[in-house]
């Protein structure tokens, strides 16, 4: 019988990888990990924590604005940039400190460096190769600029958390996730922020009606929306970047930030050579199994392109370690749904959301109801802020299943989170009609709406 070094080796320790490899290891499997970045990956590193982290410093902003109306008085502080650089560089460290502790704890081997796939059960590693029965990819994405005159003077959100000095004038080309978080967080910082977007409205994909009120919301806190453009060139001048669009205006500012999307990243991982079949936009193809075209290769998380969410790549991890080496003890082995899964924009105010839009509930189950509340919220009776929220329900008319629940609003991916459970179990619009409120809250309207505004 072959041996091999390992049992599994993983390359990549976001955050797919350092699950995968933590479990494999606690439940006996002989692992190792190569990184060749700090440990945690996108999430930990360049993504939900430090962006999280920038969105908590961007709401004090508007909670001092409003904390007049309820008596307080006296001047808003001022942001220290540099404090929050450097209080969210401490808690990354500490992060990555614990991500290291937790997989040496369960017995993984690290290796640090840039793994390469040598062959179907061989991976190289700074000249050293290593045997595995099984290896699992999990090597994630990284951004992509599209060729634009000038694209040498943008930046990525990799740039955007330790940008110095701080940009009082911020360009962000996009309107996906990374634009519409980046531009309400630089704006709640107090930069003047511009967001450009080519199509007619911001977040495609999304709710139609999220769409239109999430852009309107963001306008009213200070983002200055263009949409239906983009940009011709870039040009350095005296006064900053100058930035001309294709409708042809211009902008001046101190930063502009790409957020057009993010593609898996595979060059100098030795795919081709071992055989590991990709699509046309590089990304890594799976089975049902998160087996590649090579049988001991798996791939998981956001180099496969599909939901590229942490909490995705996560569940994507166990189920691979459930395949390979058993589920936890009494457990059944898990598997992974794609329907229903829950997601939050961190603007300002956030979305969250699940289940289907109103336009694709209506493509999938023909009739639907809508239900809908759009208000001013209890702490804004006094706060002085402008701000509504929207929280809405799409009902499919012939099973009464709730299929879709959309929320516009402060804490909305906490609010929505809950829901999320409810929907899996299949809830109907009567159990969400028998399920008592919490009083006041803002999640209470969900459970209160009970005329529909559309059928
Ligand atoms: P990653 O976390 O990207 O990990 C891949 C790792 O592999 C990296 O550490 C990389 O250095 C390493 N690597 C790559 N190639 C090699 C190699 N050849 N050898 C060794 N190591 C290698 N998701 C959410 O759910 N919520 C959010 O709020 C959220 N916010 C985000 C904000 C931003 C700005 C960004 C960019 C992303 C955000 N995401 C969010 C998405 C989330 O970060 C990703 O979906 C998640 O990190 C994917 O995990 P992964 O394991 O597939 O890859
Ligand atoms: P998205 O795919 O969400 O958005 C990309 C945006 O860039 C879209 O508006 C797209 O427009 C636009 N775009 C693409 N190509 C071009 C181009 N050539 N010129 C001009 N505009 C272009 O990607 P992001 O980079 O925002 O984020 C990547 C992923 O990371 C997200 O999809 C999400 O899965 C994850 N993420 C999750 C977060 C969360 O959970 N809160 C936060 C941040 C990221 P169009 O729609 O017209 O194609």
């Amino acid at each position: 019988m072959q041996t091999f070094d390992f049992d599994l080796f993983v390359i990549g320790g976001g955050s797919g990888g350092v699950r995968a490899a933590r479990m494999a290891a606690q439940r006996g499997a002989r692992v190792a990990l190569a990184e060749v970045a700090a440990m945690g990956g996108t999430c930990v590193n360049l993504g939900c924590i430090p962006k999280k982290l920038y969105s908590y410093a961007a709401h004090f902003a508007e909670s001092f604005e409003e904390s007049h109306g309820f008596g307080w008085v006296g001047e808003a502080p001022i942001l220290n940039w540099n404090t929050l650089k450097s209080n969210r560089a401490r808690e990354i460290t500490r992060l990555n400190g614990i991500y290291v502790q937790l997989l040496k704890g369960a017995g993984v081997h690290l290796i640090e460096g840039w793994a390469t796939l040598v062959d179907a059960h061989t991976v190289a590693v700074g000249g050293q190769h290593y045997s595995a029965k099984s290896i699992l990819v999990a090597t994630g994405g990284k951004p992509s600029v599209p060729d634009v005159a000038g694209s040498e003077h943008v930046i990525t959100s990799n740039e955007m958390f330790d940008l110095s000095p701080f940009p009082q004038r911020l360009l962000v080309v996009g309107g996906g996730y990374i634009a519409c978080e980046f531009a309400s967080i630089f704006n709640g910082l107090g930069a003047q922020v511009t967001q450009l977007y080519r199509g007619h409205q911001v977040l495609r994909g999304f709710d139609e009606e999220v769409r239109a009120f999430i852009a309107s919301e963001m306008v009213k806190t200070g983002v200055t929306l263009h949409l239906n453009t983009d940009v011709a060139a870039i040009e350095r001048t005296a006064d900053g970047l100058q930035v001309r669009l294709l409708d042809g205006s211009h902008v001046t500012v101190d930063a502009v930030l790409y957020a057009t999307g993010r593609v898996p990243l595979v060059a100098g991982l030795g795919l081709e050579a071992v055989g590991v079949a990709q699509n046309e936009a590089g990304a890594i193809q799976v089975n049902a199994q998160y087996q590649t075209s090579v049988p001991s290769i798996y791939a998981l998380g956001d180099v496969t392109a599909r939901l590229q969410l942490t909490p995705v790549a996560l569940g994507e991890a166990m189920v691979v370690v459930d395949q390979l080496f058993g589920p936890a003890a009494g457990q059944a082995p898990r598997g992974m749904s794609y329907d229903f899964i829950p997601t939050a924009v961190f603007t300002h105010p956030n979305i969250g959301t699940v289940g289907y839009s109103e336009a694709d509930a209506i493509e999938k189950f023909g009739k639907v109801r809508i239900y809908r509340s759009d208000f001013k919220a209890l702490k804004h009776t006094l706060s002085g802020s402008t701000e509504r929220t929207l929280m809405k329900l799409v009902v499919d008319d012939a099973s009464d299943r709730v299929v879709g629940l959309h929320m516009v609003g402060p804490d909305a991916g906490e609010v929505v989170q809950g829901f999320a459970v409810a929907m899996k179990a299949g809830a109907t619009k009567a159990i969400f009609d028998s399920t008592i409120g919490i009083h006041p809250t803002l999640a209470e309207e969900f459970v209160t709406m009970r005329e529909p505004v559309k059928r």
